[in-house]
């Protein structure tokens, strides 16, 4: 018997409970506390850890059925045991209580016996219950393995207790959990989970092998690394272990698989690596990169882990940056490639910091990937706008279009005309003062919104160009679904142009293309006196390169002549 155990004796008739509290001390129980009533129980359950209530039916105030109710509707209180007490003359009152939820009962008068025979029982279904309940404190419910803290705190142990061995985190993420618990449910997503773990126990069976459980979607296994060698062979994994991962797991009528979502990053420890939960975190890394690049097995790498560490660093900068206004607009003047005489601008953003000025190439896709790309293209057209609008009010006959980059994502949202339209009406300009700049990326994919914001912008004059052509992986029959105004020919094509003939070749095919569906072009990355030759003998139209031009801030393009 439990010697420490408590117990509520709950009773109106003083005599029984003073009758209880003397058997249950000839017991050894010591901490026996007493109520009177149903509420007074209550009272008393918020106070102390009861590990068992022997509760009365019959009470004024509140009787024994309302304690019972209320105890069972509260999860902390599930697991007390309740044992009932009823007279002879009510037994059929006992029915009900144990259809509520009670998991025994007495009757009145007590039978010493019995009593010392029930309360020993219901103990010791509490004290079970207590084991239970620690045991998934650190281990996994439906998989039965580790938790997080303790698989951490295992390899931590076993790596301080050898730390000359080299040990290996692989880390599996099975992505079909996500949408079997989307689309079938949470419960096929256990399911499968459930079977993806007996798998990899059955594979890697054996004491050498440690198992937990690190997210809804991710089991993990750390070994010696030797243990694990055929894991390291790429080919033997996907041989092995997701043949085995790809037996179909029936669910009633239903059939769970999805090798071909699962993915796999390891780690290994190094001299300098002696950190479980880092060992774990870089492991989980070499995930994402497996997931990101398509790949089914991935080792950590850190040179990649440093650059995206940094990557997610700057981002709350960039965000600041763009709510403090930081940002400022280059404008880079694009030429008659025949005579060098400007005739429209290219806006480009540019990020000055204190360690200097941190390139589009750098942050631009950090913000499409974040986000933030649409934030940033709002601040890009407002200022570029208003830039604009000021250059008419100060030169009357200021006559030139500028180019935006408008990123792909914003293309596709349905707003972008409107706030185009508004920008346009705010500032007093026509829409012919505007170029907007697209890459083939926004014709890929859903463009029922790139669409109609090409119509309606195009309907207002603005003019639309298609940046970098020739880069992206659209199908060229875009060209003739979007009537461009202005074709962007990327640098690659110019690049060596001077003595690659298949260029030489090359770019008049596309300036060809051009003129034939009537666009005007754009040739970008002009560098050389010797490719402005080749452009003009090819009839290029514009030149945009720094041979002419690098993009400048406003002061500096104030300074031009045009503006004289
Ligand atoms: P892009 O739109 O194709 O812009 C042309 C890029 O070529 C600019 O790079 C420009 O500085 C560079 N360039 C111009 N002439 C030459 C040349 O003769 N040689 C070489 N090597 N480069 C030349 P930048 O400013 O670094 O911008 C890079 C890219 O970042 C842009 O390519 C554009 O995709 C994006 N970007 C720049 N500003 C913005 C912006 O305001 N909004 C958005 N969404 N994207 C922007
Ligand atoms: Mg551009
Ligand atoms: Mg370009």
């Amino acid at each position: 018997m439990n010697e420490d155990a408590s117990i509520l004796v709950v009773d109106d008739n003083e005599d029984n409970r003073y009758t209880l509290k003397r058997r249950l001390k000839r017991m050894g129980l010591k901490k026996v506390v007493e109520a009177e009533n149903g509420q007074e129980a209550l009272n008393q359950v918020e106070l102390h850890d009861f590990d068992m209530i022997l509760l009365d039916i019959m009470m004024p105030i509140m009787d024994g059925y309302e304690v019972l109710k209320r105890l069972r509707s509260e999860k902390r209180f599930l697991n007390i045991p309740i044992i009932m007490i009823s007279a002879l003359s009510d037994v059929e009152d006992v029915v009900k209580a144990i259809d509520l939820g009670a998991d025994d009962y007495l009757l009145k008068p007590f039978n010493p016996v019995l009593l010392r025979a029930k309360v020993e029982a219901s103990l010791v279904k509490k004290r079970l219950f207590e084991i239970e309940k620690n045991f998934y404190r650190d281990y996994d419910e439906c998989t039965q393995l580790a938790k997080p803290d303790l698989f951490v705190g295992s390899l931590d142990g076993e790596m301080r207790n050898n730390p000359d061995t080299t040990f290996a985190v692989y880390y599996f993420k099975f992505t079909t959990y996500h949408q079997l618990s989307q689309s079938t449910g949470h419960e096929d997503a256990e399911k499968y989970i459930k079977h993806c773990s007996v798998i990899l126990k059955k594979t890697f069976a054996g004491e050498n092998y440690y198992f937990g459980r690190l997210a809804d979607d991710a089991i993990a296994i750390f070994s010696i690394a030797k243990e694990c060698h055929f894991l390291i062979d790429q080919i033997n994994f996907e041989q092995q272990v997701l043949k085995l991962l790809d037996e179909p797991v029936s669910n009633n009528d239903k059939t769970l698989r999805g090798t071909s979502q699962i993915h796999l990053g390891i780690c290994l420890t190094t001299p300098k690596l002696h950190n479980g939960e880092q060992l774990i975190a870089n492991s989980a890394f070499a995930c994402e990169t497996a997931i990101n690049n398509n790949k089914k097995v991935a080792y950590y790498d850190q040179d990649t882990h440093e650059k995206t560490l940094a990557k997610f660093k700057l981002e709350p900068k960039l965000k600041q940056a763009l709510f403090d206004k930081k940002l400022v607009m280059y404008y880079q003047p694009i030429v008659l490639g025949t005579t060098g005489e400007i005739k429209t601008f290219e806006a480009l953003i540019r990020w000055p910091t204190e360690t200097g000025m941190i390139s589009p190439g750098e942050f631009i896709p950090l913000a499409e990937e974040t986000g933030l790309i649409l934030d940033l293209d709002d601040y890009v057209m407002t200022s570029v706008c208003a830039q604009i609008g000021l250059w008419r009010k100060q030169h009357p006959n200021f006559k030139f279009s500028v180019g935006i980059n408008i990123s792909a994502r914003h293309w596709a949202d349905s707003q972008l005309s409107e706030k185009v339209l508004k920008l346009l009406a705010l500032n007093d300009l026509p829409g012919h003062f505007l170029k907007l700049e697209m890459t083939e990326s926004a014709l890929v994919g859903d463009i029922k919104s790139v669409r109609s914001n090409f119509e309606v912008l195009q309907n207002n004059g603005v003019q639309i160009a298609l940046d970098d052509f020739g880069t992206g992986y659209a199908s060229l029959s875009y060209l003739l679904d979007f009537p461009f105004n202005v074709l962007k020919i990327d640098r690659v094509f110019i690049v060596d142009i001077e003595t690659d003939e298949q260029k030489q070749k090359l770019l008049p095919a596309i300036l060809q293309i051009s003129k034939s569906l009537n666009m005007e072009s754009i040739i970008e990355g002009v560098e050389t006196k010797e490719q402005v030759d080749i452009v003009n003998q090819c009839k290029g139209d514009l030149i945009q390169g720094f041979y002419f031009y690098k993009p400048s801030p406003v002061d500096v393009i104030n300074q031009l002549s045009i503006f004289k």
